[in-house]
């Protein structure tokens, strides 16, 4: 998915305070027709772990419209996991990948130094469509790999008390994903066929956020529905959760990044003059980028760009 406004182009002047244990709300903003919830970035929390953007949308009832029509665009410096709870996505890329997403599966695209790619709902498609579009950060070490693509048709799953664990990034609940991580991660989705209460274990090193997709559920003591995020910060060894019967949860965190990520658009970054010349390459439909075969439509274009505006964290 794509952020088809500038909005990440947050003004950051304000000094940083962040709590150890917090609840914060979703931003809604708009993805084409979809309304969605966007959870990451968030003004004094730019990224936990790797995981620097995070949007829940729907269930959106897409019987008989277009649904998700997001036209080709760039991204750099990240990789995007795309997983479903319900419906179907048709992804093409810039590398030549055409591929059908459906619930339990993730498409997981790594930009590196640049890749384009679109994302529809295919014609026909199943009636409701409810999933999440997430960004990792990529470290610098890592951050101009050659741009790749990976289909994982299964994940891992098991159990954590009640729950029902399946990883899609890194390692929960003793289990790994196969998908392709470049720093210390973890990306979960946790279920609850009835009320369900674990104390989900979890790497002291890392931070986390957890947030109800579906249902309610107390993370850590706090009553969380759809459009809250709870960060707990480094140092714990398990997280308590509670869900009532039917919900469906995220688990994202990892080692702290350390770095100050600059995020514009599609692009994450490190400077201005990166964010510059990315922009300037996909307006001149430079050969950085590619083209996304298949797709009936136009690209989206960059937004308007103030390199001043531009600030790191
Ligand atoms: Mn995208």
């Amino acid at each position: 998915m794509s952020t088809v406004d500038a909005d990440l182009d947050v003004d950051l002047d304000k000094p940083v305070r962040c709590d150890d244990l917090e609840v914060t709300e979703a931003r809604q903003a708009q993805v084409g027709s979809l309304t969605v919830r966007r959870l990451l970035p968030l003004r004094l929390r730019r990224s936990v772990g790797p995981w620097c953007f995070v949007d829940h949308y729907g269930p959106a009832d897409v019987d008989g419209v277009a649904g998700m029509q997001v036209p080709p665009h760039p991204h750099i410096g990240l990789q995007t996991v795309t997983w479903l709870l319900a419906g179907d996505v048709l992804h093409r890329d810039s590398l030549g990948n055409e591929q059908m997403i459906r619930p339990g599966q993730l498409n997981l695209m790594t930009a590196g130094r640049g890749i384009a790619h679109a994302e529809e709902s295919p014609a026909p498609h199943q009636p409701w469509l409810h999933g999440v579009q997430l960004w990792v950060a990529l470290p610098e070490a890592s951050r101009n790999v050659a741009p790749a693509f990976e289909h994982h048709a299964a994940l891992p799953a098991g159990r954590a008390g009640d729950l029902q664990v399946t990883v899609f990034m890194g390692t929960a609940a003793g289990l790994s994903s196969p998908a392709t991580a470049y720093s210390g991660i973890v990306g979960a989705e946790l279920a609850a066929g009835r009320h369900a209460a674990a104390a989900l274990p979890v790497d002291p090193e890392f931070e986390h956020v957890l947030f109800v997709a579906a249902g309610s559920a107390e993370l850590a003591g706090r009553p969380l529905g759809p459009g809250r995020l709870l960060y707990a910060g480094p140092g714990r060894e398990q997280l308590t959760v509670s869900a009532a019967a039917g919900s469906r949860l995220f688990l994202l965190g990892g080692r702290p990044l350390g770095e100050r990520l600059l995020m514009w658009w599609n692009f994450v970054a490190r400077s201005p003059e990166e964010i510059a010349s990315a922009t300037a390459d996909w307006r001149a439909g430079d050969s950085r980028f590619g083209q996304v075969g298949g797709y009936q439509g136009d690209p989206l274009p960059a937004p308007a760009l103030d390199p001043s505006r531009l600030r790191a964290r």
